[in-house]
């Protein structure tokens, strides 16, 4: 049943000028066969049916222009001009075999010439139509193929719809990736259950592009991570006339990061505990040597001990990106009076920080609910990068205040400053700016994306405002307790 019916349906296509749009094979055989044919019926009618030859005129008239145009409009010019012939033969034919007078005849044949002139023409427009539009058809298909064919190249699964969601290309990536297949005019609106796919139902719904979004999916029981970007892709007018999906397997690249998170956490840990050990050791000494009053013994010491300090800063701070990144951060939140910490941070610090003056400028009594350890810890990366990107040794100024439901903290200081294009950049992992000026300050750029986090981790926010040159204003707000 489903042979016959697609017998069927190919039989129409063949016949079918609409749907040989594009295809350039041109027969002249079959237009010759299909006049001649027509031809013969008129005749047989004619003389069996009829008895009348004389019958044959009117029929021939009325028969013959459509069947010229119907091959014109399939085969081309070639297919319009073989019937307009086996036609004009025809009528010729008719002509000579009639029962007329030889004045007749010529007027007859003058008739005959002016029609064969007319279908001619109208073979030759038609034709030449046809023509075009098969070689424009044959360009765009050209076009599809080769964007097929790059599409095939990528490494990465691709798939389009139109705008309404019917997918019009598909490479074998996405099918692989996803383990899936999706066939050419599957609506995705309509049966969209595959989860990679929804970020592009998505933009179909709502033209709005999805940028690098991490999805899960499941394959076939196993867990895969893809990154997803979708777009909608605009006509001139502006209008969507398909859409775009790239769809990226980063699941090896993911167990990369968490093994080099693994790696990192476990060498920061091992670190730790001999430098702690150093540090002790290092206390020892300095008592045992105490009693020799040796300035050089004690400058050394100290600097062995600043700098082992410094190390266990670094550490400490690989070990928070570290938590950070797999989630393992542990916020401990108290009820603390934010005012008193400021208060105490800022007495530490003014020991190690000797060549700048901190001074508090604005200060309320303010209570948060708030990790103690961890809020110090931001206010001490805040106040020591003022420090530190300060070299004129010019004050620090701090400010505790209430801005609506928040507690607002402030580090202002007078130093080197922060282009604004890096603003927003230097909250990011490992960012540093990387300009002539600050390559001479030492750092790993981990401080301020830990401090981020940490605030983030509080409801809160963080952010600068500075001036190249002329200093820079961080500040945190976290939600007040109450
Ligand atoms: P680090 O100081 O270790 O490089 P941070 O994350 O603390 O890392 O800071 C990131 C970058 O932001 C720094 O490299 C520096 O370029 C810039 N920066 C931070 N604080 C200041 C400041 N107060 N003034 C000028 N630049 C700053």
């Amino acid at each position: 049943m489903h042979f016959e019916y697609s017998r069927m349906r190919r039989l129409l296509a063949y016949f079918n000028p609409i749907a040989r749009l594009g295809n350039k094979h041109y027969s002249i055989l079959l237009s010759t066969t299909i006049t001649l044919l027509f031809m013969i019926s008129i005749e047989i009618y004619a003389h069996i049916i009829a008895k009348d030859p004389e019958v044959v005129g009117l029929p021939a008239l009325f028969i013959f222009p459509p069947l010229i145009i119907y091959f014109s409009f399939r085969d081309g010019i070639r297919g319009g001009i073989a019937a307009t012939i086996v036609t004009v033969i025809y009528y010729g034919y008719i002509i000579n075999t009639g029962n007329i007078t030889p004045a007749e005849k010529s007027t007859q044949w003058e008739t005959a010439f002016i029609l064969g002139l007319i279908y001619l023409i109208l073979a030759y427009i038609i034709g030449w139509l046809k023509q075009t539009i098969d070689i424009h058809i044959e360009q765009e298909t050209d076009l599809g193929r080769r964007l097929q064919a790059i599409v095939e190249q990528l490494p990465v699964g691709v798939i389009i719809t139109n705008s309404s969601g019917q997918v019009m290309l598909v490479n074998k990536q996405l099918e692989d990736m996803l383990h899936i297949q999706i066939p050419y005019g599957y609506h995705i609106l309509r049966n969209n259950t595959f989860s990679a796919l929804q970020p592009l139902a998505k933009t179909l719904k709502t033209g709005k592009t999805v940028t690098d979004l991490e999805k899960t999916v499941n394959r076939e029981g196993k867990s895969l991570t893809v990154k997803v970007h979708t777009s909608a892709i605009h006509n001139k007018e502006g209008k969507v006339i398909a859409v775009a999906s790239i769809i990226h397997d980063i699941t090896q690249q993911k167990e990369l990061e968490i093994r080099k998170d693994d790696f990192i956490n476990m060498a920061s840990h091992e670190l730790r505990s001999p430098l702690t050990s150093m540090k002790l050791y290092l206390e020892v000494l300095e008592n045992l040597t105490e009693q020799y009053h040796d300035k050089r013994v004690t400058t050394t010491l100290t600097s062995i001990k600043d700098q082992t300090e410094r190390l266990q800063d670094i550490v400490n701070d690989l070990l928070d990106v570290s938590r950070l990144h797999t989630g393992k951060m542990i916020i401990e939140k108290e009820i603390l009076r934010i005012d008193q910490l400021v208060f105490q941070v800022v007495e530490e610090l003014q020991v190690t920080i000797q060549h700048h003056a901190i001074t508090i400028v604005r200060i309320q009594p303010l209570t948060v609910l708030a990790d103690k350890v961890r809020i110090s810890q931001v206010l001490t990366n805040l106040i020591t990068n003022a420090a530190k990107y300060s070299p004129g040794g010019t004050p620090i100024e701090i400010a505790v205040e209430k801005k609506d439901v928040y507690v607002s903290v402030q580090v202002t200081d007078y130093g080197i400053g922060i282009a604004k294009d890096q603003h927003k950049k230097i909250f990011d992992r490992l960012y540093q700016v990387t300009d002539s000026q600050e390559k001479t300050f030492p750092g790993l750029g981990m401080g301020l994306y830990i401090s981020k986090e940490i605030i983030k981790l509080h409801k809160g926010t963080i952010g600068v405002r500075s001036t190249k040159g002329s200093g820079s204003t961080f500040y945190f707000r976290i939600p007040l307790f109450s």
